[in-house]
Order: C-alpha cells, then structure tokens, then sequence
C-alpha cells in the first residue's frame, strides 16, 4: 500500500470502500523538522486503520506532521480531524473553508435537486447516503489559509499553491518547480475524468474548471500525483483528454435537449455514463445524485454560453435550446 514516489515522498493507498473510486492517494514528504500528509481518507474507520498502519511504517512522528487538505471532498479532508495533534498545522483555502463552516446545508440541496426534478422518493436516500454527511470531519477544525502563490517548504521541497476552482469552489494545487511535480488532488484524474457538479447557482464551476486546466496546461510538470488512481507523466494530453471530454459532454446535451424541455434529471438520465448498469433506473441513488449534479453544472454553462434557456414549468426548471444562437 506504501510506494516511495521519489526522495522522502511517499503515496499511502487508503481504501474507499463500496465507493467507483475505490481509493484516495495520500502523499506523505518526511522531513526531521516538520512532515507534510496531503489528503487524508473518510472519516471512517478503515481509512484510519489504513492511515494509521502507513504512517507508521513510515516513521513519521504525528506530533511533528501538518497537513494539506486538496479540497473540501470528504475522501480528502474526512479524517484530518482523527490524524492531527495539537500542534499540527491544517492548510486548506478559504472558500472551502467557508462552505466547511456554513455546514451541510441539508434543505438548500433538497430544495435545488427537486427544482431540478430529482425524484422525491430518491431524494432522501440520495443525501442520506451522501458521503459529504457521512464522512465529514467530526470536530471544529482551525485552518491555516492559504492562498495562489503561498510557498509550503519542507526538506527538499518548496511547493507553489496554485489555485484550480471547478472541482470545489477552492480546489487548490501543490507545483514544485524545480522538481517539475505537481500534486493535482482531483482536478486532473488520468484513469477517470473529475466530476464537475453544481448544487446552487452561486456559480458556474464547469466555466472555472476549464480556465483551471488551462492554466495548469502552461506549468512545466514531468509528474503528476493526483488524488485517485495512478500517478502519471503527460499533464498536457491530460488536459487536452479532460478539454474535449466536456466539449463532447455539452455537445451531447444539446443534441438530448434537440426540441425538447426536459428538466436536469431527465437531460442526466439521457446522458452516456461510465458506471456498470443495464438502465439509468437501477443506477445506485448516490450516482444519480453525482450525475444529475454533473448534467447540471453543464447546463449551467450552456445557459450562460446563451445557447440554452431557462424557465419555470410546474416548479421545476425545464431547459430548452435558444432557438436566436446558432451553434
Ligand atoms: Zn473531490
């Protein structure tokens, strides 16, 4: 489970079990002052037990050892609540930090997801399971904000914070210049694409997302550590891959919506998914919560291309195309 990835730097492979992810990569760099564990595992147990195994098999002495939280995502943040001591230090940036102490907002999600008609016999189910409510951190946590630019040094290395909305409203990346390694928690996946999804309409992360990428595409990078799956080398074919994903996702949803109206969960039960399964009606509740999410945030930026409309049709809001933008 423990791989050494270069000099003092280490990837622990923590199980998400009954989870399409499977696991998360947590990337541990030793260092005699202060040790960094970036990306910790579910507030569960067997990620602990997993966590716990690792770090000491590694030696590393958790009253010395600060963590870098990717992004608000409970597979990467769930546990530093379990992991820390008294004098750890928890890097995190400030909108995630903000979502984390508004809370889980419960009735806000069910009111957007019946909007989009996410069906109310699915719907508690849905956010019952959801592994955001279930595997949360469990205690107040004090952060250490940081922000693009802010350097993290330790032995060796000297990472660059590079801001990368889209994923979550914060997501943020770790580049180390010199070594040309950029640890890249869920906004570049080589084995499966990063779910964009949008829950409110605060905002348009698809939008953000891609502007993202293309700033990433400009770093010079030779390895890639992302949060899940295996580490990689090519982040510009990478990027290019993840570019023209989303370009044929929203292609996609123009041709489903054609001379239709059709509200968000119908547009994502059209919609070609990876997931194993004979119909979209016996998908699991919590993929068709991540999928719809998806279908929205695609929506969402469609609309503000113009190329697609809104309205209000029996409480729900039913989209359309805009027959005045030729595409
Ligand atoms: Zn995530």
């Amino acid at each position: 489970m423990i791989e050494e990835i270069s000099a003092n730097l280490y990837r622990i492979e923590v199980p998400l079990p009954k989870n399409p992810l499977k696991a998360i990569n947590s990337y541990v760099i030793k260092n005699t002052e202060r040790n960094l564990v970036i990306d910790t595992g579910w507030n569960q147990e067997v990620c602990m037990q997993v966590m716990q195994a690792g770090l000491k098999e590694l030696g590393v002495d958790m009253e010395k050892t600060d963590f870098f939280i990717t992004h608000l995502h409970a597979d990467h943040f769930g546990l530093v609540s379990n992991l820390i001591t008294d004098d750890s230090k928890i890097y995190f940036n400030q909108p995630d930090v903000d979502r984390f102490k508004s809370g889980f907002r419960l009735e806000a999600f069910l009111n957007f997801a019946r909007l989009n008609g996410f069906p109310e016999s699915e719907l508690q189910k849905a956010l019952r399971s959801h592994p955001g409510l279930k595997f949360r951190p469990s205690a107040d946590l004090a952060f250490h904000i940081l922000k693009e630019s802010d350097m993290i040094r330790i032995g060796d290395y000297a990472f660059k914070c590079i801001e990368t909305p889209g994923h979550t409203w914060g997501h943020m990346c770790l580049y180390e210049p010199g070594k040309k390694i950029f640890v890249s928690g869920d906004h570049i996946l080589n084995d499966i694409t990063p779910n964009i999804q949008l829950w409110s309409d605060e905002w348009n992360p698809l939008k953000e997302y891609l502007a993202s990428l293309d700033k990433v595409y400009e770093l010079d990078i030779n390895l890639v550590l992302p949060g899940h799956r295996g580490i990689f080398r090519d982040c510009r074919k990478r990027i290019q891959e993840l570019k023209q994903h989303h370009q044929d996702r929203l292609d996609e949803i123009v041709a489903i919506l054609g001379k239709a109206k059709m509200n968000a969960f119908r547009v994502a039960s059209k919609m070609t998914w990876d997931i194993v399964s004979d119909s979209w009606d016996v998908f699991p509740v919590s993929q068709k919560w991540f999928a719809t999410g998806e279908a929205i945030a695609h929506l969402k930026y469609l609309k503000e291309k113009g190329i697609i409309r809104s309205e209000i049709r029996k409480q729900k809001i039913v989209f359309s195309l805009n027959r005045n933008h030729s595409i």
